[in-house]
């Protein structure tokens, strides 16, 4: 369901942050992107959801290439992608509800089809009783939980997470890995990066290890790797 084929992806600035990738990922796998920091995991991952457009090769998501896809058809790949952030990025002045149910809105969803859904998605995150509160009335972990109901509303094939435990302490770590377990248990590709060395150990899934813009380890079942 995502490929990448002679990927490279120079920056303005010169650097190559992406220096021939090659990957094939299948609809309902789990990916963790690992690596140090500067070496490519968020363009890696910004790629998937043309956040940033590669300079050469070619980039298929659910059937679509990216590469030629026109700017104005965006909004219609981001349908089928969730998309999770370090920093949740939800909007402070909507409540847990409407951040939610804003992401069906966009997308002209049905009004009698988003309040049955956005309940279902925050039962599935265990947040239906904070439905009215604001994000700063709600601690880190809850509001990640939040933040993976959004990219999960209109049910997408995939969820790429740019380090989403990267603001967390273990334990509430662990709960949002747990969410996401259950989401790809449910059929849903899930593509993270992460620098959570006992969760990748832990939770046994595909490890996909880029360092200086190149992908240098591909692993079933792999380790974190590297000394910390
Ligand atoms: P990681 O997510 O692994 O920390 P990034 O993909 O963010 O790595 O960055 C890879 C390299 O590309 C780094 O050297 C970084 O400085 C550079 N880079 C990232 N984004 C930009 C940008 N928008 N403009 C210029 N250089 C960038």
């Amino acid at each position: 369901m995502i490929e990448m084929q002679e990927v490279y992806k120079q920056y303005p600035n010169g650097i190559m942050a992406a220096n021939g990738f090659n990957i094939h990922i299948k609809q309902g796998e789990f990916v963790y992107v690992v690596g140090p920091s500067g070496a490519g995991k968020s363009t890696f991952i910004k790629m998937m959801y043309r956040e940033e457009k590669p300079t050469k090769g070619s980039i298929m998501v659910n059937g679509i290439d990216l590469a030629k896809l026109k700017r104005s058809r965006v909004p219609y790949l981001r349908r089928n992608i969730g998309v999770v952030f370090q920093d949740f990025k939800l909007l402070p002045s909507l409540t847990v509800y409407e951040n939610i149910a804003f992401a069906l809105e966009v997308i002209e969803e049905q009004p009698k089809n988003i309040k049955k859904r956005v309940m279902e998605v925050l039962d599935l995150v265990g947040l239906k009783h904070k439905a009215r509160m604001l994000p700063n009335e709600l601690s880190g972990g809850e509001q990640q939980r939040v933040s993976l109901a959004r990219s999960i509303v209109n049910t997408p094939k995939v969820v790429i997470a740019d380090e989403p435990t990267g603001n967390l302490d273990p334990e509430t770590s662990w709960e949002i890995m747990n969410i996401f377990e259950e989401i790809n248990t449910r059929g849903t590709t899930v593509v993270m990066a992460t620098h959570n060395r006992e969760i990748v150990n832990t939770i046994k899934h595909r490890v996909i290890a880029i360092e200086n813009g190149r992908i240098v380890r591909d692993e079933l079942r792999g380790d974190y790797g590297y000394e910390s």
